[in-house]
């Protein structure tokens, strides 16, 4: 089976989010497989050409050249690959006029440099291939545009080809003006409300959902909750009229990254059967972002993009209440200035308890998750979700809200059973400041006086398999339907 996945971001060549991580690892499982040959194609965005060349990396020219149809023209693509390392092949399409330029996205022409990016893949992927692929694995809006080029604009090559379109976050659609439609060479035919039509302008989404043959998204609880008009985000009753072809996987997290014991980036490294290094963990980050180490007083992290989804108003809300027990709190993000703002006066009012790091910063990630004891995802809606993931990986009990992928990855069995080990964290149902602080209450009290008890849920939630073994054999079960037709 010969597949090919298209997205805008893939670690390590860049990532805004899950949406990187996730295709920065989901290829190179399902190409364990033996029957399966996998290939990721990703512009070549500035920051990529950038990662690439500090780190000397071999890329070559295939020789390659896409004349994709645009505006009334065409422009030309070049496709480059990565020196084969034995895992997937890894193409960039380098389009230097839409994607030399600083950031990802909010250019203001993104719906045509996404467009044509999705449109070179297509045309490209057989020559390149020396076959046509079986089967396009689109992600997110950026991509949707792939299996409607397919259904409207088929390269007769890939009469067979089938596709499936990921959602990682419903929230972000693609919508463009819908002038966009002859400049993209598609049909205005296809601004119908059950196409792609939205609120007078166009989403690629909605076009993504109803040309490709399977929608997955990220988590089963997500995928219910998007039928509703509470998560659908306008999208609700769209996805209901295909919610025959909706299903949820649950993402896998890349263990060798997030492995305590060999990760670079940590100080000192630790295992489930060995936790020695995870105080010495703890230590350093706390001296790292200024705060003086205190066995007695519990550590929580928060590494997050700063934006509504993640409910950090409710984290700043209950930070006096946390700091009044005595607790202390490591934050890593950006994003909303309002919020940077929020977090920056509570760590000046409590400079002892509370310490804050604006940015983007990988390796301190690694550092926080691995120096806490808890770790707080109080997500609104969150599709899957990765951060808890990388918490229980690193023995830091997470903290969640009860919603999409957090409540599919971290069952609350209630107290007594999570200091016997079964389960994996304390979730709250409401997403309120009165439900977090419920939550961590629960959390704090057995943390000081359960401390036997803690290690067992320690060790029981480093000892899971969150790897993508799981998840892959998940995507490859709907490859092969997709492709059976059923
Ligand atoms: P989302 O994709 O909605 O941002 P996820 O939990 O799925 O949320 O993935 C977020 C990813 O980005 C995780 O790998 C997390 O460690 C990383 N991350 C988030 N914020 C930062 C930051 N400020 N610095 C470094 N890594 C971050």
């Amino acid at each position: 089976m010969r597949v090919i996945h298209l997205a805008s971001e893939v670690a390590p060549f860049c990532k805004t989010g899950g949406l990187g991580d996730v295709v920065g690892a989901l290829p190179a499982a399902l190409a364990a497989a033996d029957d399966v040959q996998v290939t990721t194609f990703l512009p070549l965005h500035r920051t990529v050409r950038e990662w690439l060349g500090t780190r000397d990396a071999d890329v070559r020219d295939t020789g390659l050249r896409v004349a994709v149809p645009l505006g009334g023209g065409r422009i030309t693509a070049r496709l480059l690959e990565l020196a084969p390392s034995g895992g997937p092949r890894t193409i960039f399409v380098d389009i230097p006029s839409f994607f030399d330029r600083p950031g990802l996205y909010g250019h203001g022409d993104d719906g045509l440099r996404y467009g044509a990016f999705c449109r070179a893949v297509l045309l490209g992927a057989t020559p390149l291939l020396g076959e046509p692929p079986d089967l396009v694995h689109a992600h997110d809006w950026q991509t949707a545009l792939a299996p409607v080029y397919l259904e409207a604009r088929r390269p007769p090559a890939l009469a067979r080809t089938r596709s499936v379109l990921t959602i990682h976050n419903l929230a972000y659609q693609g919508v463009m003006p819908a002038d966009l439609m002859p400049l993209l060479d598609l049909d205005e035919g296809l601004i119908r409300f059950d196409i792609m039509e939205f609120h007078g302008g166009v989403s690629f989404l909605k076009g993504g959902i109803v040309a490709c043959d399977a929608v997955t998204t990220v988590s089963p609880s997500y995928a219910s909750e998007i039928l509703t008009p509470a998560f659908g985000c306008h999208l609700d009753a769209h996805l209901r009229a295909h919610a025959g072809k909706l299903e949820g996987i649950i993402n896998g997290l890349d263990v060798l990254e997030w492995d305590p014991a060999t990760q670079p980036a940590l100080p000192a490294h630790f295992s489930a059967g060995d936790l020695a290094g995870k105080a010495v963990c703890r230590s350093a980050v706390l001296e790292e972002m200024g705060l003086a180490d205190d066995p007695d007083s519990p550590v929580l992290g928060v590494v997050s993009r700063f934006t509504g989804q993640k409910g950090l108003d409710l984290v700043c809300d209950v930070i006096p209440a946390l700091v009044r027990r005595g607790a202390r709190l490591l934050v890593l993000g950006t994003g909303e200035p309002a919020l940077e703002g929020r977090f920056a006066s509570l760590a000046a009012r409590h400079p002892r308890q509370v310490a804050l790091r604006v940015g983007f910063d990988g390796g301190l990630a690694h550092r926080i998750v691995a120096g806490s004891d808890l770790f707080l995802v109080p997500s609104r809606f969150e599709p899957c979700g990765l951060t808890q993931m990388q918490a229980m990986r690193y023995g830091a009990v997470p903290i969640v809200h009860a919603v999409g992928g957090l409540r599919d990855t971290v069952a609350d069995p209630g107290d007594e059973r999570l200091m016997q080990g079964q389960g994996q964290g304390f979730r709250f149902e409401h997403a309120t400041a009165q439900g977090l602080m419920w939550a961590a209450d629960r959390a704090l009290a057995r943390w000081r006086h359960d401390r036997q008890g803690w290690a067992r849920l320690v060790a029981a939630v480093m000892s899971q398999d969150l790897s993508w073994s799981r998840p892959a054999r998940a995507y490859l079960d709907l490859y092969r339907r997709v492709l059976a037709g059923s």
